[in-house]
Order: C-alpha cells, then structure tokens, then sequence
C-alpha cells in the first residue's frame, strides 16, 4: 500500500510532505494495509460512504468495486470527492509475486486557500509605511492597485510577483479582480494609499469576497492623520471625516453630514476636497461651518503629506482661498475650541479637562 502510494507521488514530481490526508470508502476503513500507510505517512485517513462517492463523476469507472463495495469507483472518486485537479489518475498496485493487483491509488491536488491582505500604504512616505504592511506586500504572489500606488512599493515586492495595475477609475473592477485571483488559491494584496478601508479599495473588495478566503486587513496612516501630525494637534477632540466627491455619494447626503458636523462642533477633515471639475462644493461645505463657527476659526492645508513636495498651510474660515485645495489635499477644520498656537493648529481635548490644572478627566 505504502509503495503505491510512493510510487503515485514520486512519478508525478509530488512530494509525500505535501499530502494532506487518505482518502478510501467506509467499508474500508479498518483495512490494516490503509490504515497503517495513513499512520506512516503520518495523515489522516478520512471514508466516505459509497453512496457518496457514486456519486463523484470520474474518469475511470468500473464494475469491479461496484460489486463489491456498491461505487463505480474508490480511489478517483474519495480523491475528488471534495474537488480538485486529478493529477495522477487510477493506478493498480505491483505484486511482486505478479499476482492481480488488489489496490488502486489516485493523487488529486485540493485548490489552496486564497488570501487576500487589503494592505493601506500610509501617506507617502516610505518610513510611514507599516512593517506589516511590507510583510504583507512581501508574501503577495499578485500584487492589485493603482499604478501610481503601485509605483510607490515596486521595489518592496518579490521578483516575479504578479501585478495587476489599472488606472483611476476602475474600482469595482479592481476589487473584483483581487477577489478572484483570491479565490483562486492565490495570495493577493490589493493596496491602497493612507488606510484602504477610507474611501478606497477594501469595502468593494470585501463586498464580492465570501467566505472561502481568508481576508486580513493591514491598517495604514490616513491623509486626516498624516495631515493632523503636519498641522499641530487639531484632532485632539472628537473630529469627523467626509469626502466631498459626489461621484458615489449625492450632494444631498453629504451636505446633511456637514451640517450634521457643524452643529455637534466636530472638527472635519474634507478628503476629496476640490477637483478641476468639482469646484463649489468646498466653499458650499465651509459656508455651512461658518454658520455655526466664527470667522476666525482655524484651518488646516496640508497637500501631499509625508511625500517630497509636502505643503502646508495654517489660514482661516474667513481667509481659505479654495483655488489653493486641490486633489492631492486634505483641509482640516477647527471646531470652536480650536486655537492657532504658535503657528500651530491646536483643539484642546476638553473644556473641562483644560480648566481643571490637573487634569482629572484627561489623564492618558
Ligand atoms: N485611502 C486614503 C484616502 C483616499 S481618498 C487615505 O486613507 O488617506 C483620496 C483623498 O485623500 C485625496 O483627494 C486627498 O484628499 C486625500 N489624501 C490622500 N493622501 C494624501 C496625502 N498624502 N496628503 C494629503 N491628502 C491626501
């Protein structure tokens, strides 16, 4: 039984450290020479009733174990039973007296658990980069992203790592692209820059992923945080994110969240603030704060945080020329706490907490 099996794995190029179990019908389940390769070649031995395996369509049937054990087939049927790719088909066991053979063997390779890592890349900066996010990008046999993302962690991937690039646009496209090749047994990072759960790749993905790959979810430093660092400290107290592009999402929805945000006194960082073809929705979200905040409240530019030609700005409500935002910025805006402290944007984290000289309530 043990050279059969050998035998099988060693023709096909297979090692025996890659097998994962035994496989053979109920009624042989007690069959000594069986048992014993399984504990051998130290895997499990698993049986399935033969009813069960008359059902698995094979390549090669037969009468004789239909006969005897009431399946067309054992051996290709117990190997396919929970799918997979045929690799060596029924083979007959050698006596070395030349008497019939009286086992058959069949190799089937099981498809691997797919992997999918929705790794965020951080803001730019290679040292903003997470060290798990290296290890993630480093493990990734196909690589899903932007190209100009993809550009920044080139270097970090293996040779011959498989990458998938596609340009703006093309979101549901990507996502599914990264689910698929998933599910194919692969292990695939889809990146995406600052954190890929904002505004970006991971919800798609994880919408069309089910439950037959694993998923892990790498956390990267978002723009509002990469920006809050290059500003002062204006996220000290509750704050609040929104992307002012309606291309996904109507005006409507996002005005309600602005005025929603300037009436509780959050500090808002706009993500997506300003394009060429989408121009009044900024000074439209500013107005709504300035209903609420006065004129004097500050405000953060930050465009390209951590990357080579970051820039920043401390202004104000009143003073923010919009012509200044573009894509590649994010603008954080004070609540009415906020204060401009030595050039530096600063929202203390509480009234109370800032009253009390010992700070009660606001010990770390
Ligand atoms: N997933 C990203 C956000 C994608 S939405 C993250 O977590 O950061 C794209 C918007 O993010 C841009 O329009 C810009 O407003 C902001 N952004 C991303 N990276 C930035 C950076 N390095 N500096 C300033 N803004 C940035």
């Amino acid at each position: 039984m043990l050279a059969l099996v050998e035998d099988a794995l060693r023709e096909a190029g297979l090692s025996a450290a890659s097998l994962a179990e035994l496989a053979t019908v109920d009624a042989k389940a007690g069959e000594p020479g069986i048992v014993e390769a399984a504990r051998r070649l130290g895997v499990p031995l698993v049986t399935y009733p033969a009813r069960e395996l008359a059902r698995v369509d094979v390549p090669h049937p037969s009468d004789a174990p239909l006969a005897a054990v009431g399946t067309p087939s054992v051996a290709e049927a117990a190997a396919l039973v929970r799918g997979g790719e045929l690799l060596v088909p029924k083979r007959k066991s050698r006596r070395a007296d030349g008497g019939p053979a009286r086992a058959t063997c069949a190799v089937v390779r099981r498809p691997g658990r797919g992997r999918l890592a929705v790794v965020g890349l951080g803001p730019g900066a290679r040292d903003l980069l997470t060290p798990r996010a290296r290890a993630e990008l480093r493990r990734a046999s196909v690589l899903v992203g932007l190209d100009q993302y993809v550009d920044q962690i080139r270097d970090l991937l293996r040779p011959g790592t498989r990458i998938l690039e596609s340009g703006l646009g093309a979101e549901e496209e990507r996502a599914r692209t990264a689910v698929a090749e998933a599910r194919a047994g692969r292990a695939v990072a889809l990146i995406g820059s600052g954190d890929a759960g904002v505004y970006a790749m991971a919800s798609p993905a994880l919408a069309e992923a089910s439950d037959d790959i694993d998923v892990v979810g790498v956390p990267g430093v978002t723009a509002a945080l990469a920006a809050g660092a290059v500003l002062g400290a204006p996220l000290g107290h509750d704050h609040v994110s929104i992307s002012l592009s309606d291309l996904h999402t109507p005006w409507e929805v996002i005005e309600r969240r602005v005025r929603a945000a300037a009436e509780a006194d959050l500090v808002v960082t706009f993500y997506n603030p300003r394009s060429r073809g989408r121009d009044w929705q900024l000074p439209k979200a500013l107005a709504l704060l300035a209903g609420h905040r006065a004129p004097t409240t500050p405000v953060g530019v930050v465009r390209n945080a951590s990357r080579p030609d970051e820039s920043s700005r401390l202004t104000t409500l009143a003073d923010l020329d919009p012509a200044t935002v573009d894509m590649m910025t994010v603008v954080t805006v004070g609540n009415t706490a906020t204060r401009n402290v030595a050039g530096r944007m600063v929202t203390p984290r509480g009234y109370r907490w800032q009253e009390s000289a010992q700070g009660q309530e606001g010990a770390e």
